[in-house]
């Protein structure tokens, strides 16, 4: 008997339609080859959704995501909006669909391939192994902490924002990054400024509490300061990265770097269950490049590939997502972002979004191998 999924996907603007084409061929793959009756509905969000429907997260768009098993988004937003005010922004609309479904965990997987040591900028001998996983908290800390604003006191403007947090919000990611981290290499690394800042003291002695219940989990704890150098020193010294929602984006951005394209890196959002989660590439609409042929489609594919581990529970799906992969960047396929001419005096096949696409369907495979990354 086929398993039904019911995935809503969000395209949005830029070379977000081009990489979701990819990814609609490798669904039709995996519905093939790994007997699953997979029904996508596209919704308009994004840009594309305020010049269809005049705001970024159309009700219905919410609602049919709502109703879903899964969510896959590829990118949005684009110069032709960034003069609107704020509120009426695509990127508005993304803060508006993780808060609709609860989306409080964001898992952001850093795993250097063998193949693309070189296309980073730090010494691939740093690199390689590196296989660590950033869990930063989505739906709380200064982005939403209230009071905020620019008002005028004494004769001056004044700017401010509030980094806030509940004990149950530290709880239930903190829980979500040992839950993780049992399944990996059994270590956690949670990130605070607690030397001076209250809410971080509360987040480590929040975290520590938690970890009570995970005695075959290792837990640390660095200042954020530390942990930046850490990861550009040593990646390979981390398993899990637990941080608040300001630090994690920042750490999570910097952590990018050691893969050595932005194109690479996938993404999930959990929530609690009552809703599904969202999976997304890291990288933006990249309007430079809309168009042509140019994105790099592998960070939408492994996004799927975290969808099927994740949300459906199926790690068979997983790891053939995955070495599909491995395989065509170990022939030496690749994209211009992760192009490197000449190295180690073997010249790779520079291709296209569509045929990269294609070859990864086509690799996908069984028997698999076991990763631990994503
Ligand atoms: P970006 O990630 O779109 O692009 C940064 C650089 O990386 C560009 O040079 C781009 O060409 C390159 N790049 C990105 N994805 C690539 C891929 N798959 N393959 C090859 N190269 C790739 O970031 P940006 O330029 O700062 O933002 C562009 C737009 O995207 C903005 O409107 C921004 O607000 C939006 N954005 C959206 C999201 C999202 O949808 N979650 C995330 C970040 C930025």
């Amino acid at each position: 008997m086929k398993t039904n999924k019911k995935i809503t996907l969000l395209s949005g603007d830029g070379i977000g339609p081009e990489v979701s084409k990819e990814a609609e061929k490798l669904l039709t793959v995996i519905e093939d080859q790994f007997n699953y009756k997979i029904d996508i509905e596209k919704k308009d969000f994004g840009g594309i959704a305020i010049d269809n429907h005049g705001v970024p997260l159309p009700e219905d768009t919410l609602k049919t995501c709502q109703k879903s098993d899964a969510v896959l988004l590829a990118a949005i937003g684009g110069p032709k909006y960034d003069n609107l005010p704020r509120e009426k922004r695509p990127e508005s609309g993304l803060l508006g669909l993780r808060a609709g479904l609860n989306a409080f965990a964001n898992l952001r997987p850093v795993m250097v391939f063998d193949s693309l040591l070189d296309s980073s900028t730090i010494k691939k001998e740093m690199l390689q192994g590196t296989d660590l996983l950033v869990v930063r908290e989505l739906t709380g800390g200064v982005y939403f902490g209230k009071p905020k604003g620019i008002e005028v006191r004494n004769n001056e403007r004044v700017g401010f924002n509030n980094m806030i947090y509940t004990e149950s919000e530290i709880k239930r990611i903190a829980k979500v990054a040992f839950e993780i981290a049992r399944k990996r290499k059994k270590k956690v690394t949670s990130i605070d400024k607690a030397n001076v800042l209250d809410v971080s003291q509360l987040w480590r002695d929040v975290v520590i509490e938690t970890s009570k219940n995970y005695s075959d989990v290792t837990l640390e704890h660095l200042y954020i300061d530390n942990a930046a150098m850490q990861l550009i020193r040593n990646p390979r010294q981390f398993d899990v990265m637990l941080a608040e929602n300001l630090f994690g984006d920042i750490l999570s951005d910097e952590a990018a770097m050691l893969t050595g394209s932005i194109g690479m890196l996938p993404s999930a959002s959990l929530g609690d269950g009552k809703y599904p989660a969202i999976y997304e590439p890291v990288h933006g609409s990249a309007p430079d490049i809309a168009g042509k042929n140019l994105a790099n489609p592998i960070a939408m594919t492994l996004s799927i590939a975290m969808m099927f581990k994740y949300s459906f529970n199926d790690e068979k799906v997983h790891d053939a997502i995955f070495n599909s992969v491995k395989k065509v960047l170990n022939a030496g396929y690749r994209t211009k972002d992760i192009y490197e001419e000449g190295k180690d005096g073997v010249t790779p096949s520079l291709l296209g979004t569509k045929e990269m696409g294609d070859l990864i369907c086509k690799n996908l495979f069984l028997p698999y191998l076991r990763f631990s990354s994503i």
